[in-house]
Protein backbone atom coordinates (compact mmCIF):
# COMPACT_ATOMS: atom_id res chain seq x y z
CA UNK A 1 0.00 0.00 0.00
CA UNK A 2 1.37 3.53 -0.75
CA UNK A 3 0.06 6.77 1.62
CA UNK A 4 0.23 9.66 -1.25
CA UNK A 5 -0.06 12.55 1.31
CA UNK A 6 -1.56 15.98 -0.26
CA UNK A 7 0.50 18.72 -1.53
CA UNK A 8 -0.23 20.91 0.99
CA UNK A 9 0.49 18.53 3.55
CA UNK A 10 2.75 19.85 6.78
CA UNK A 11 5.95 18.11 8.10
CA UNK A 12 3.79 17.48 10.58
CA UNK A 13 1.41 15.48 9.15
CA UNK A 14 3.77 13.51 7.27
CA UNK A 15 5.51 12.19 10.81
CA UNK A 16 2.08 11.71 11.58
CA UNK A 17 1.64 9.45 8.75
CA UNK A 18 4.82 7.58 9.55
CA UNK A 19 4.30 7.07 13.30
CA UNK A 20 0.67 5.30 13.15
CA UNK A 21 2.29 3.09 10.35
CA UNK A 22 5.51 2.49 12.59
CA UNK A 23 3.27 1.73 15.62
CA UNK A 24 1.70 -1.45 13.44
CA UNK A 25 3.17 -4.51 14.40
CA UNK A 26 5.48 -5.58 11.27
CA UNK A 27 5.19 -2.85 8.91
CA UNK A 28 7.67 0.19 8.08
CA UNK A 29 7.10 3.24 6.35
CA UNK A 30 9.42 4.19 3.31
CA UNK A 31 9.35 7.56 2.01
CA UNK A 32 9.58 8.95 -1.22
CA UNK A 33 9.79 12.25 -2.32
CA UNK A 34 9.13 13.12 -5.93
CA UNK A 35 8.94 16.35 -7.71
CA UNK A 36 5.04 16.29 -7.95
CA UNK A 37 4.38 14.34 -4.25
CA UNK A 38 5.44 12.60 -1.13
CA UNK A 39 4.09 8.69 -0.93
CA UNK A 40 4.70 6.96 2.08
CA UNK A 41 5.35 3.46 0.77
CA UNK A 42 4.09 1.22 3.81
CA UNK A 43 6.18 -2.28 3.77
CA UNK A 44 4.90 -5.49 5.40
CA UNK A 45 1.64 -6.90 5.03
CA UNK A 46 -1.76 -4.41 5.44
CA UNK A 47 -4.91 -5.27 6.67
CA UNK A 48 -8.16 -3.55 5.61
CA UNK A 49 -8.85 -1.36 8.35
CA UNK A 50 -5.14 0.40 8.24
CA UNK A 51 -6.29 1.73 4.59
CA UNK A 52 -9.71 3.28 6.34
CA UNK A 53 -7.62 4.74 8.89
CA UNK A 54 -4.69 5.89 6.58
CA UNK A 55 -7.30 7.23 3.54
CA UNK A 56 -8.96 9.73 7.02
CA UNK A 57 -5.70 10.58 8.54
CA UNK A 58 -5.08 14.94 7.98
CA UNK A 59 -2.79 15.48 4.92
CA UNK A 60 -3.32 12.72 3.19
CA UNK A 61 -5.02 12.91 -0.25
CA UNK A 62 -5.44 8.97 -1.73
CA UNK A 63 -4.67 5.40 -0.42
CA UNK A 64 -3.33 3.10 -2.83
CA UNK A 65 -2.99 -0.97 -2.45
CA UNK A 66 -0.35 -1.95 -4.95
CA UNK A 67 -0.96 -5.46 -6.08
CA UNK A 68 2.37 -6.27 -7.34
CA UNK A 69 4.97 -8.73 -5.00
CA UNK A 70 7.55 -5.87 -5.24
CA UNK A 71 6.62 -2.85 -3.79
CA UNK A 72 9.77 -0.33 -3.67
CA UNK A 73 10.65 -1.70 -7.13
CA UNK A 74 7.32 -0.55 -8.37
CA UNK A 75 6.06 2.55 -10.39
CA UNK A 76 3.22 2.96 -8.11
CA UNK A 77 5.18 3.61 -5.26
CA UNK A 78 7.88 5.81 -7.53
CA UNK A 79 6.38 7.41 -9.89
CA UNK A 80 9.49 9.48 -11.29
CA UNK A 81 12.23 7.95 -13.25
CA UNK A 82 15.21 7.20 -10.76
CA UNK A 83 18.07 8.69 -11.32
CA UNK A 84 21.70 6.65 -9.79
CA UNK A 85 24.54 8.97 -9.29
CA UNK A 86 27.99 7.09 -10.03
CA UNK A 87 30.38 9.62 -8.75
CA UNK A 88 29.13 12.79 -11.35
CA UNK A 89 27.48 10.58 -13.46
CA UNK A 90 23.53 10.39 -13.72
CA UNK A 91 21.87 6.92 -14.84
CA UNK A 92 18.22 6.87 -15.39
CA UNK A 93 18.12 10.23 -17.12
CA UNK A 94 18.30 11.25 -20.59
CA UNK A 95 21.76 10.66 -21.38
CA UNK A 96 22.69 7.08 -21.87
CA UNK A 97 25.42 5.93 -19.78
CA UNK A 98 27.92 3.49 -21.48
CA UNK A 99 29.96 1.19 -19.00
CA UNK A 100 32.62 -0.44 -20.90
CA UNK A 101 35.70 -2.72 -20.25
CA UNK A 102 37.26 -6.14 -20.34
CA UNK A 103 35.38 -9.23 -18.93
CA UNK A 104 37.89 -9.64 -16.97
CA UNK A 105 40.93 -7.49 -15.66
CA UNK A 106 44.20 -8.97 -16.76
CA UNK A 107 47.00 -6.63 -16.36
CA UNK A 108 48.14 -3.00 -15.60
CA UNK A 109 48.66 -2.14 -19.49
CA UNK A 110 45.57 -3.62 -20.84
CA UNK A 111 42.75 -2.18 -18.14
CA UNK A 112 44.89 1.36 -18.30
CA UNK A 113 44.87 1.42 -22.19
CA UNK A 114 41.20 0.36 -22.07
CA UNK A 115 40.06 2.88 -20.10
CA UNK A 116 42.01 5.49 -22.12
CA UNK A 117 40.43 4.72 -25.17
CA UNK A 118 36.61 3.96 -23.71
CA UNK A 119 37.03 7.38 -22.45
CA UNK A 120 37.91 9.01 -25.31
CA UNK A 121 35.24 7.24 -27.54
CA UNK A 122 32.62 8.41 -24.83
CA UNK A 123 32.22 5.68 -22.06
CA UNK A 124 31.18 6.89 -18.69
CA UNK A 125 32.29 4.25 -16.51
CA UNK A 126 35.09 1.24 -16.96
CA UNK A 127 34.01 -2.12 -16.07
CA UNK A 128 36.30 -5.14 -15.70
CA UNK A 129 35.78 -8.43 -13.91
CA UNK A 130 38.06 -9.34 -10.91
CA UNK A 131 35.78 -11.91 -9.31
CA UNK A 132 34.56 -14.04 -12.12
CA UNK A 133 31.61 -16.26 -11.68
CA UNK A 134 32.94 -19.45 -14.34
CA UNK A 135 30.98 -21.76 -15.64
CA UNK A 136 33.75 -24.22 -15.51
CA UNK A 137 36.33 -24.22 -11.99
CA UNK A 138 39.12 -24.79 -14.84
CA UNK A 139 38.71 -21.31 -16.62
CA UNK A 140 40.30 -17.63 -15.67
CA UNK A 141 38.25 -16.73 -12.49
CA UNK A 142 39.68 -13.44 -12.29
CA UNK A 143 42.74 -11.85 -10.29
CA UNK A 144 40.68 -11.50 -6.86
CA UNK A 145 42.22 -8.51 -5.07
CA UNK A 146 44.65 -7.84 -6.92
CA UNK A 147 42.51 -7.00 -9.79
CA UNK A 148 40.73 -4.15 -7.94
CA UNK A 149 43.78 -2.68 -7.26
CA UNK A 150 44.45 -2.70 -10.99
CA UNK A 151 40.91 -1.39 -11.89
CA UNK A 152 41.81 1.67 -9.56
CA UNK A 153 44.75 2.43 -11.32
CA UNK A 154 42.65 3.20 -14.52
CA UNK A 155 40.54 5.03 -12.43
CA UNK A 156 43.60 7.11 -11.21
CA UNK A 157 44.53 8.06 -14.56
CA UNK A 158 41.11 8.73 -16.05
CA UNK A 159 38.48 9.67 -13.25
CA UNK A 160 36.31 6.58 -14.86
CA UNK A 161 34.23 5.15 -11.86
CA UNK A 162 34.53 1.85 -12.03
CA UNK A 163 31.90 -1.41 -12.23
CA UNK A 164 32.68 -4.35 -10.98
CA UNK A 165 30.86 -7.90 -9.95
CA UNK A 166 31.05 -9.00 -6.37
CA UNK A 167 30.12 -13.00 -5.18
CA UNK A 168 29.50 -13.24 -1.95
CA UNK A 169 28.50 -11.37 0.96
CA UNK A 170 31.99 -11.82 2.69
CA UNK A 171 33.66 -9.75 -0.37
CA UNK A 172 30.93 -6.84 -0.55
CA UNK A 173 32.91 -4.83 2.65
CA UNK A 174 36.39 -5.18 -0.17
CA UNK A 175 34.48 -5.29 -3.33
CA UNK A 176 32.68 -1.53 -1.81
CA UNK A 177 36.28 -0.28 -1.17
CA UNK A 178 37.54 -0.19 -4.54
CA UNK A 179 34.73 0.24 -6.76
CA UNK A 180 31.98 2.68 -7.82
CA UNK A 181 29.14 0.26 -8.55
CA UNK A 182 28.72 -2.98 -7.49
CA UNK A 183 27.69 -5.73 -10.06
CA UNK A 184 25.33 -8.85 -8.96
CA UNK A 185 25.79 -11.21 -11.70
CA UNK A 186 23.37 -12.70 -13.65
CA UNK A 187 24.55 -16.41 -11.94
CA UNK A 188 24.03 -14.74 -8.48
CA UNK A 189 20.17 -12.51 -8.83
CA UNK A 190 18.74 -14.75 -6.36
CA UNK A 191 21.61 -15.57 -4.19
CA UNK A 192 19.52 -13.43 -1.74
CA UNK A 193 22.40 -13.48 1.24
CA UNK A 194 24.20 -11.25 -1.43
CA UNK A 195 21.49 -8.89 -2.48
CA UNK A 196 20.65 -8.75 1.44
CA UNK A 197 24.48 -7.34 1.97
CA UNK A 198 24.63 -4.97 -1.12
CA UNK A 199 21.32 -3.69 0.46
CA UNK A 200 22.90 -2.87 3.80
CA UNK A 201 25.78 -0.37 1.66
CA UNK A 202 24.47 2.72 0.06
CA UNK A 203 26.90 2.06 -2.53
CA UNK A 204 25.16 1.78 -6.92
CA UNK A 205 23.91 -1.74 -7.07
CA UNK A 206 23.80 -3.59 -10.75
CA UNK A 207 21.04 -6.41 -10.54
CA UNK A 208 22.21 -8.39 -13.69
CA UNK A 209 18.84 -10.70 -15.21
CA UNK A 210 19.15 -14.00 -13.97
CA UNK A 211 19.94 -16.56 -17.04
CA UNK A 212 16.06 -17.97 -16.63
CA UNK A 213 14.38 -14.96 -14.54
CA UNK A 214 10.90 -13.56 -15.13
CA UNK A 215 10.06 -9.74 -14.87
CA UNK A 216 9.14 -10.15 -11.46
CA UNK A 217 11.33 -12.41 -9.87
CA UNK A 218 13.95 -9.98 -11.25
CA UNK A 219 12.52 -7.15 -9.92
CA UNK A 220 11.96 -8.84 -6.41
CA UNK A 221 15.91 -9.20 -6.51
CA UNK A 222 16.35 -5.87 -6.80
CA UNK A 223 13.47 -5.11 -4.10
CA UNK A 224 15.54 -7.54 -1.41
CA UNK A 225 18.14 -4.18 -2.48
CA UNK A 226 15.74 -1.76 -1.98
CA UNK A 227 13.96 -3.06 1.36
CA UNK A 228 17.79 -3.28 2.91
CA UNK A 229 17.36 0.72 2.50
CA UNK A 230 19.79 0.95 -0.60
CA UNK A 231 17.60 2.85 -3.39
CA UNK A 232 20.99 3.07 -5.60
CA UNK A 233 20.04 0.10 -7.60
CA UNK A 234 19.85 -0.20 -11.24
CA UNK A 235 18.78 -2.96 -13.53
CA UNK A 236 20.47 -5.19 -16.45
CA UNK A 237 19.05 -6.97 -19.06
CA UNK A 238 21.61 -9.47 -20.10
CA UNK A 239 20.08 -12.10 -22.47
CA UNK A 240 17.63 -15.24 -21.10
CA UNK A 241 18.25 -18.95 -22.39
CA UNK A 242 16.69 -20.06 -25.32
CA UNK A 243 16.42 -23.39 -27.51
CA UNK A 244 18.53 -20.94 -29.82
CA UNK A 245 22.60 -22.06 -30.17
CA UNK A 246 24.07 -19.68 -32.50
CA UNK A 247 24.20 -16.41 -29.71
CA UNK A 248 25.33 -16.83 -26.32
CA UNK A 249 22.01 -16.19 -24.82
CA UNK A 250 18.47 -14.38 -26.56
CA UNK A 251 18.51 -10.84 -26.05
CA UNK A 252 15.05 -9.91 -24.69
CA UNK A 253 14.80 -6.30 -26.09
CA UNK A 254 11.27 -5.85 -24.91
CA UNK A 255 12.65 -6.53 -21.01
CA UNK A 256 13.54 -2.55 -21.37
CA UNK A 257 10.55 -0.95 -21.57
CA UNK A 258 8.56 -3.68 -19.95
CA UNK A 259 10.95 -2.78 -16.59
CA UNK A 260 10.25 1.42 -17.70
CA UNK A 261 6.94 0.53 -17.36
CA UNK A 262 6.83 -1.30 -14.30
CA UNK A 263 9.63 -0.05 -12.33
CA UNK A 264 11.09 3.49 -12.12
CA UNK A 265 14.94 1.86 -11.93
CA UNK A 266 16.95 2.36 -14.50
CA UNK A 267 17.30 -0.32 -17.48
CA UNK A 268 20.79 -0.69 -19.09
CA UNK A 269 21.27 -3.22 -21.74
CA UNK A 270 23.95 -5.55 -21.94
CA UNK A 271 24.52 -6.54 -25.93
CA UNK A 272 27.83 -8.80 -25.10
CA UNK A 273 26.73 -11.36 -22.79
CA UNK A 274 23.32 -11.45 -24.70
CA UNK A 275 24.96 -12.19 -28.09
CA UNK A 276 28.06 -14.24 -27.41
CA UNK A 277 29.64 -12.53 -30.83
CA UNK A 278 31.15 -9.52 -31.60
CA UNK A 279 29.66 -8.69 -34.44
CA UNK A 280 26.10 -8.94 -32.86
CA UNK A 281 26.79 -6.63 -30.15
CA UNK A 282 26.61 -3.06 -31.87
CA UNK A 283 22.91 -3.56 -33.92
CA UNK A 284 21.73 -5.43 -30.59
CA UNK A 285 23.09 -1.98 -28.61
CA UNK A 286 21.30 0.28 -31.13
CA UNK A 287 18.41 -2.23 -30.45
CA UNK A 288 18.71 -1.36 -26.84
CA UNK A 289 18.94 2.36 -27.10
CA UNK A 290 15.84 2.76 -29.73
CA UNK A 291 13.92 0.58 -27.09
CA UNK A 292 15.01 3.45 -24.63
CA UNK A 293 17.99 1.34 -21.83
CA UNK A 294 19.34 4.22 -20.17
CA UNK A 295 22.82 2.94 -20.53
CA UNK A 296 24.90 -0.37 -22.14
CA UNK A 297 27.42 -2.70 -20.94
CA UNK A 298 29.45 -3.32 -23.67
CA UNK A 299 33.00 -6.11 -23.30
CA UNK A 300 35.95 -3.73 -24.61
CA UNK A 301 39.53 -5.30 -25.28
CA UNK A 302 42.93 -4.18 -26.80
CA UNK A 303 43.00 -7.79 -28.04
CA UNK A 304 40.66 -9.82 -28.14
CA UNK A 305 42.07 -12.93 -29.45
CA UNK A 306 44.13 -12.62 -25.96
CA UNK A 307 41.68 -11.94 -23.74
CA UNK A 308 41.35 -14.51 -20.98
CA UNK A 309 37.37 -14.39 -21.16
CA UNK A 310 34.75 -13.66 -23.42
CA UNK A 311 36.91 -13.00 -26.14
CA UNK A 312 34.90 -13.47 -29.19
CA UNK A 313 32.21 -11.28 -27.67
CA UNK A 314 34.64 -8.50 -27.20
CA UNK A 315 35.28 -5.26 -29.13
CA UNK A 316 38.29 -3.49 -30.19
CA UNK A 317 38.84 -0.01 -29.42
CA UNK A 318 38.01 0.78 -32.91
CA UNK A 319 34.78 -1.14 -33.05
CA UNK A 320 34.05 0.04 -29.99
CA UNK A 321 34.33 3.97 -31.06
CA UNK A 322 32.30 2.88 -34.14
CA UNK A 323 29.86 1.90 -31.62
CA UNK A 324 29.80 4.85 -30.02
CA UNK A 325 28.94 7.18 -32.93
CA UNK A 326 26.47 4.67 -33.71
CA UNK A 327 24.62 5.26 -30.23
CA UNK A 328 25.18 8.79 -30.68
CA UNK A 329 23.34 8.60 -33.87
CA UNK A 330 20.13 6.77 -33.13
CA UNK A 331 19.71 8.76 -29.77
CA UNK A 332 19.58 11.84 -31.46
CA UNK A 333 16.96 10.44 -33.67
CA UNK A 334 14.58 9.52 -31.05
CA UNK A 335 11.38 11.61 -30.29
CA UNK A 336 11.93 11.68 -26.61
CA UNK A 337 11.65 8.57 -24.40
CA UNK A 338 10.40 5.71 -26.94
CA UNK A 339 8.08 4.37 -23.63
CA UNK A 340 4.96 5.54 -23.27
CA UNK A 341 4.37 7.20 -19.83
C1 LIG B 1 29.80 -9.86 -16.52
O1 LIG B 1 29.16 -8.84 -16.84
O2 LIG B 1 30.99 -9.83 -16.27
C2 LIG B 1 29.11 -11.16 -16.41
C3 LIG B 1 29.71 -12.23 -15.90
O3 LIG B 1 27.86 -11.14 -16.88
P1 LIG B 1 26.59 -12.07 -16.50
O4 LIG B 1 26.52 -12.13 -15.01
O5 LIG B 1 25.46 -11.33 -17.14
O6 LIG B 1 26.84 -13.40 -17.14
MN1 LIG C 1 32.09 -11.37 -19.71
Amino acid sequence: MIVVMAKDSTPEQLEDVKARISRRPGLEPQVSEGAERIVVGVIGTVTPDMRDEMALVPGVSEVIPITKPYKMASREFHPENSIVMVGDVAVGGPEPVVMAGPCSVEDEEQMVSTAKSVKASGARILRGGAFKPRTSPYSFRGMGIDGLKLLNIAKQETGLPIITEVMTPGDVDTVAQYSDVLQVGARNMQNYNLLDAVGETRMPVMVKRGLAASYEEWLLAAEYVLAGGNDNVMMCERGIRSFESVTRFTMDVAAIPVIKRLSHLPIIGDPSHSTGHWYLVTPVALSAIAAGAHGLLIEVHPNPDKALCDGPQSLTFENFANLMGQVRAVKGALAGDPVPA
